[in-house]
């Protein structure tokens, strides 16, 4: 039996703010603060103290909603999500259930099988738990608990279960990152756990072609996925386990699981719970958020074109096609790198010097990981990359000469122009050079020639090979080309 798989994500995403969501204490970079720096009786849960909404923190959401083309709620109601967990001193998350204040969104993603629209369920504000670090040391085991964490701005993004591949799955965790990192609500700094990922898997027997699709299978949920690659191997790994269940004639289990990456399996972690477990009511110490109208409308207006629009555009002003205008829009730095260099140089050739070579270059450079950081950093200015871009395409150097001086432009900031002066590497296109090189070429290799004019073959590589040869590989081939033609019709 087939199965197709269906697919549903949570992400939880930290968002930028300086201070966290209901208490004035500083969001602090976790790997470079010592713990409990940035505590305060609010967010560590101490009793009697009383949380205030942050107002940047609803203003990224409204932006993110907007960026999703959400419906905004003019009022959304926070709530209390009871459960007990050490990192949770309150015993409560503040989060938002019933009344969220955005709904019904889509996001375009890009997949192998081409463009697809995964709707968005909601979009919702809450807060972060604490860090617990579990050691072992002198053969006691024990928990350190970082509260630093605790109550930084998160949002929840929930899609609908559109999905029906891993591989559309981390499209859209990736989509939603580049969206994230646009708005600039979050840095997409995956390493340092700021998108985290739950991933709703289902599978069930595929149907004919217009038959109704077979009702949805039982699904679980895996948690605390960290990275695009452990969310689509996670995916992966639950599509096989579940299919295999179903075909042995077995049952899945509705449950929580966990997802080791060193072992590359999920394992349970809890039977599911269900949302009356929390016993959510709606947070007494906070007035229901209201978002008016004219705050909406200011927020969109301060939207940059997004990812999705900007690919479009790419394709039709540049004529680029798909995959190469997905690739340059993912980050705004090397979009507006490209559109700079594009300026005053043809589009195409400039997206694959900065596609190919330039980001091996990166690449090899060992740049953070951090692309917007690495594009405003570069030596190579786009108006510079512009100027070799021309050079090649006019064929004053050829491909493999412009490689080598990328490679010198990126190392020390050079222009294009004064290299190829310095290296000599100018291509001859000089008439009276390339005709003599042919003549004495033809000369040389009379076989080939009669086999040439006898009309037994076409102007042969050897005899082109043998020009360039002459000319140390720097002659102009379309002038090699034309002038072989010629002479040998002569
Ligand atoms: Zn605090």
């Amino acid at each position: 039996m087939k199965f197709e798989p269906v697919i549903g994500l949570e992400v939880h995403a930290e968002l930028r703010t300086e201070s966290k969501m209901f208490c004035s204490c500083a969001v602090v970079d976790n790997t470079l603060a010592a713990p409990n720096t940035a505590v305060c009786p609010v967010c560590s849960g101490m009793p009697g103290a009383l949380p205030a909404a942050n107002q940047k923190a609803v203003e990224f959401g409204i932006r993110v909603a907007l960026a999703l083309q959400c419906d905004v709620q003019e009022t959304s109601i926070f709530a209390r999500k009871n459960y007990f967990y050490p990192d949770l001193p309150k015993g409560y998350q503040i989060s938002q259930y019933e009344s969220p204040p955005a709904v019904n969104g889509i996001l375009a993603v890009q997949t192998s099988e081409g463009e697809q629209i995964v709707r968005v369920r909601r979009v919702h504000l809450e807060e972060d738990t604490g860090k617990l670090t579990h050691v072992e040391a002198g053969g006691k085991s024990y928990s350190l608990i970082d509260l630093n964490r605790a109550g930084v701005p998160l949002l929840e993004v929930v899609s609908e279960p559109d999905m029906h591949s891993a591989e559309a799955a981390r499209a859209y965790g990736e989509a939603l990152r580049d969206v994230l990192r646009y708005l600039r609500v979050n840095s997409g700094d995956m390493e340092k756990g700021v998108m985290r990922f739950e991933a709703n898997v289902s599978v069930r027997p595929v149907t004919e072609p217009g038959d109704e699709p077979a009702p949805l299978g039982t699904r679980t949920e895996v948690k605390n996925l960290n990275s695009f690659r452990a969310l689509e191997r996670a995916i992966l790994y639950e599509i096989e386990r579940q299919s295999k269940i179903l075909t042995a004639g077995g049952v899945v289990e509705q449950e929580t699981l966990g997802w080791s990456d060193a072992r590359g399996q999920t394992y349970s972690q809890r039977s599911k719970e269900e949302a009356h477990d929390y016993r959510y009511f709606p947070e007494p110490d906070l007035p229901p958020l209201v978002v008016e109208p004219e705050w909406v409308r200011r927020v969109s207006a301060e939207l940059p074109e997004l990812p999705y629009a900007k690919y479009r555009r790419f394709m039709s002003e540049y004529g680029l096609n798909s995959y190469n205008a997905w690739r340059l829009t993912e980050e705004q730095a090397v979009a507006d790198y490209f559109e700079n260099a594009a300026a005053s140089a043809p589009p195409q050739p400039v997206a694959n010097w900065i596609l190919g070579d330039l980001f091996s270059f990166i690449n090899q450079s060992g740049a953070g990981a951090d692309l917007a950081d690495t594009f405003r950093d570069l030596k190579v200015a786009p108006s510079a990359l512009a100027e070799l871009a021309r050079i090649v395409s006019e064929g004053q150097i050829n491909q493999s000469s412009g490689k080598e001086v990328l490679a010198e432009m990126f190392g020390t900031g050079k222009r294009a122009a004064e290299i190829v002066e310095a290296r000599g590497l100018t291509q001859v296109s000089d008439q009276s050079l390339i005709s003599n090189l042919v003549t004495q070429t033809l000369a040389e290799n009379p076989k080939e020639v009669a086999s040439f004019k006898g009309g037994k073959t076409a102007v042969s590589n050897f005899l082109f090979g043998q020009v360039m040869k002459k000319a140390a590989g720097r002659a102009n081939p379309q002038v090699v080309r034309a002038e072989l033609e010629r002479q040998l019709s002569q």
